[in-house]
């Protein structure tokens, strides 16, 4: 048609006008139904606690505190919890990579023919049990801890830092704003601050220690200064490469889109760089997302035809873990109304 009359015309520019109102309104929920679908399919069986804590509205997780078995003890107490509600022996996970965790987070050694780097440092009650004391039942030395590397600044992952640094002089290395933000605590805050040594900037830190390098990625979002990593470990005499995510939780951001989308990007960032690595491993600093504590136990455990070693998922299932992350933030931010 070349000629559109009058009454055509309103009747377009009415129906333009009546698409739009039904475009701005009606798909939200779909939307949001769509990111959680994406987000289920790419969980799978694999990442349940991820996908629960992330993608369904606080009302709507009810199990998830049952699927964890233990609340997590003590955030931010100085004083010792009920050891029977956190403590876990260490295990060796790979060659060279331990895992020191408690039941509920972890944090992990890496060995390198230079020293020990301590990856996250868990709450300072946990530091002498899990982590020196861990160490030495794997027959390894603190003193030998060069690096203190810490995925964000809240307590059940950094408390451990200030001692780690004063009794074996190990260098903390920490986002730059989470430095910031860390050294405004009082010294009396449990643990104490450590000194102020390596900060990542937006452009990412390779640490190199001895004959392992590890790809330091900011990837701010759980809190401004959030670190995730890529880095080798040695199975068996191949070497693996592990994604290591930093900081998981969304629940603070309210109406802030800046900051949805700054995770939403930030869990781009962590894929593509895993991908590229050829990352097969992922792994957390809170067991309920990576499963460390039962897989830990698993290590030694018989396998059948066909299973492998409980860490190694494979790419694809790297790459799913991430899409978790970045379609249950893209449902929650439209949840919010962060638009
Ligand atoms: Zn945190």
């Amino acid at each position: 048609m070349l000629e559109v009359g009058r009454t055509g015309v309103l009747s377009a520019l009415g129906a333009a006008f009546l698409g739009a109102a039904l475009f701005a309104q009606v798909p939200a929920d779909e939307d949001v139904e769509t990111h959680v679908a994406a987000a289920r399919a790419a969980a799978g069986l694999d990442f349940r606690n991820t996908f629960i804590n992330l993608c369904l509205p606080p009302a709507g997780r009810g199990g998830a505190g049952a699927a964890r078995g233990t609340a997590p003890p003590g955030r931010g107490a100085s004083v010792t919890p009920d050891r029977a509600t956190w403590y876990a022996p260490p295990f060796k996970v790979f060659d060279n990579l331990y895992w020191l965790g408690t039941r509920q987070h972890s944090s992990w050694a890496l060995q390198t023919s230079g020293g020990i780097v301590i990856l996250d440092t868990n709450f300072a009650w946990a530091t002498e049990p899990e982590i020196v004391e861990g160490l030495g039942k794997l027959g390894l030395k603190s003193g030998d801890i060069k690096f203190v590397v810490i995925s964000h600044a809240h307590g059940d992952h950094d408390q451990g830092a200030a001692e780690l640094q004063k009794r074996f002089g190990a260098k903390v290395v920490m986002g730059a704003p989470d430095w910031d933000a860390t050294l405004q605590r009082p010294a009396s805050a449990a643990g104490g601050v450590p000194t102020k040594d390596i900060p990542v900037g937006p452009d990412g830190y390779t640490l190199t220690l001895g004959d392992t390098a590890i790809t330091i990625i900011p990837t701010p979002g759980h809190t401004p200064g959030t670190l995730s990593f890529v880095f080798p470990v040695k199975h068996e005499g191949q070497t693996l490469m592990v994604a290591y995510s930093g900081g998981t939780l969304t629940g603070a951001f309210g109406t802030n889109a800046a900051r949805w989308d700054e995770y939403i990007n930030s869990q781009r960032k962590i894929a593509k760089a895993a991908a590229e690595a050829g990352a097969t491993v992922i792994l957390s600093n809170h067991s309920e997302y990576d499963q460390a504590y039962t897989k830990a136990r698993l290590i030694a455990a018989p396998r059948q035809l066909g299973e492998d070693h409980p860490f190694v998922v494979g790419a694809d299932a790297v790459q799913r873990y991430f899409t978790v992350m970045a379609e249950c933030a893209a449902a929650s931010k439209l949840r919010a109304g962060a638009i």
